[in-house]
């Protein structure tokens, strides 16, 4: 598991081709959208956040899918390092 912040204001361009951040995750993934990433929650995802790891310094931004209570969490939590997808810029 990998211990997450929501990284909120920010304003990531949407790669071309895609509706939503949630259509994007399901692209790369090859799955659709299903449990909420964080551990101790049981919702189905509604939405994806945009997320950084707290661990090893790491600055990359990632994407996981929520549901709509925890995509408004503030402060770090753990969501399922499987369901992490890095954007690559
Ligand atoms: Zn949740």
């Amino acid at each position: 598991m990998a211990q997450v912040h929501i990284l909120y204001g920010v304003n990531v361009v949407l790669p071309p081709n895609f509706s939503s951040w949630s259509h994007w995750w399901e692209s790369k993934k090859g799955k659709k959208l299903s449990k909420c990433s964080n551990i101790v929650c049981n919702n189905e995802a509604t939405t994806c956040a945009h997320v950084q790891r707290e661990e090893f310094n790491d600055s990359k931004w990632h994407v996981v899918p929520l549901c709509e209570k925890c995509s408004t969490k503030r402060g770090s939590f753990f969501v399922n390092d499987i369901d992490l997808q890095e954007i690559r810029t």
